[in-house]
């Protein structure tokens, strides 16, 4: 498609959006002096207007039931997540009985990688990608500890060449065949959170079965921006967080995914909790444990029902939208917004070279775009919120933003562009 970096051709663009209504559906931060861009998403999402009906709805149920809402509720707080399972499998490409919605990230992580991060014999190590989220980096670091194994050894960091900003493929899938009979777990970020970069799920999920490993993605940056395949790609485990694509709420509730091959083997080592427990013995409270079968049996606790209401509202609107519809929307919008950065990079050359280290290649990516914003600092960034854009500063000089193709627009593009040529100049 020939784009134009001209207001009547982002609103041609949206005119033709089968999305375009969604936008309405979601309050845009107001604190501003100006109309904000808000291209930060991926950090935490806006608010579906609808999650304030949902979250009263329990706040209603509470007060008129009292612990009889446990059961007596519209949707009765006992099973709550399970109003949420199937439609979070779809946005996973998943079976239902192989996700649950229940706790924060970083916990989930370590949930998983409990069962199925398991040393053993010359079977220890763990490859990730370098530059790992923090919380990853700090997950990953204490889970080889805790089984009394040095990270310096045991914990084995993919990293870019020299001189280059994204991690190649090959050097992942050669590592792990490198690494081969030694190899426990590969545990890589979907779409990594610095640079945007996607990896192939599928591809890694194979070699890392080829030579015995276990495989599992953390999918906070691709939960809700990248169409998945879980099931299909033989993923052995994976989570995420629903507050950033997934717009539901600061710290919002967080998904987990077991392939079924393991969902149902009550045998697996794990840490359990009551919540865990098969429901229809639950309430027998008898010592031992017996898991729930399928991803249900990794929940420890009972559902913080508030925060899985708004993340009910949201998945609603995700099913409506469509994950089919989102990625195709996602694809277009963000080569628009490529193709804007690159025309002011080109035409402001000499005060600002804009360099965009997210991977060029659709393929490769999802709705965000990095960019090294060269000759420039803060103040860049400093100018941008001025003018009411609402992205992402990482020091010394990378900007991220991602359109989220649910309520963003082509003219949100546009509008981007325009404030980043002046603020430039
Ligand atoms: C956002 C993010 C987290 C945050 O974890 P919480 O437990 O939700 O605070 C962890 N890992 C990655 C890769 C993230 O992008």
């Amino acid at each position: 498609m020939k784009y134009q970096n001209t207001l009547e051709f982002s609103r041609e663009m949206d005119e033709k959006d089968p999305l375009k209504s969604f936008r309405d559906r979601f309050h845009f931060p107001n604190f501003h002096t100006k109309e904000v861009v808000y291209f930060t998403g991926n950090s935490l999402g806006l608010q579906p207007k609808t999650t304030e009906k949902y979250i009263k709805e329990e706040l209603d149920a509470w007060a008129k039931f009292g612990v009889e809402g446990h059961f007596l509720a519209d949707k009765p707080w006992f099973s709550y997540h399970e109003f949420l399972s199937e439609k979070a499998a779809k946005i996973v490409g998943a079976k239902k009985e192989e996700v649950v919605i229940t706790h924060s990230l970083t916990t989930n992580l370590h949930l998983l990688m409990v069962s199925f991060y398991r040393p053993e014999g010359k079977r220890t190590k763990i490859i990730c990608e370098a530059k790992a989220f923090p919380s990853d980096q700090y997950a990953l670091e204490s889970q080889v500890k805790f089984h009394g194994l040095d990270p310096n050894v045991h914990l084995i960091e993919v990293a870019p060449r020299e001189g280059e900003n994204l991690i190649r493929e090959e050097d992942i899938l050669s590592k792990i065949e490198e690494t081969g009979d030694e190899l426990a777990l590969v545990m890589i970020g979907g779409v990594n959170y610095f640079t945007g970069q996607l990896f192939e799920m599928k591809k890694i999920t194979e070699v890392g079965h080829s030579v015995g490993a276990v495989v599992g993605f953390d999918l906070a940056h691709a939960a809700g921006n990248i169409n998945l395949e879980l099931h299909e790609w033989g993923v052995d485990f994976a989570a995420w967080c629903g507050y950033k694509y997934l717009n539901s709420s600061p710290g919002g509730v967080s998904g987990m995914f077991v392939h079924e091959r393991h969902a149902y083997k009550p045998e697996l080592p794990r840490f359990a909790g009551w919540w865990g427990y098969d429901k229809e013995t639950r309430f027998q409270m008898k010592p031992g444990f017996n898991p729930m079968r399928g991803a249900e049996g990794w929940q420890l606790s009972n559902a913080p029902v508030l925060g899985m209401a708004a993340h009910l509202a949201s998945l609603d609107i995700f099913e409506e939208a469509g994950m089919e519809r989102i990625g195709a929307k996602r694809d277009v919008m963000t080569a628009y917004l490529e193709f804007i950065i690159d025309e002011i990079s080109e035409r402001n050359n000499e005060k600002c070279k804009l360099e965009i280290i997210t991977p060029r290649d659709i393929n490769q990516r999802g709705a965000q775009l990095s960019i090294v914003a060269h000759g420039q600092g803060k103040a860049l960034f400093d100018a941008l919120f001025e003018q009411g854009v609402i992205a992402d500063w990482r020091e010394p000089n990378v900007i991220r933003i991602a359109p989220a193709p649910l309520y963003n627009s082509f003219e949100d593009c546009f509008r981007f562009g325009q404030y980043l040529e002046s603020a430039i100049q």
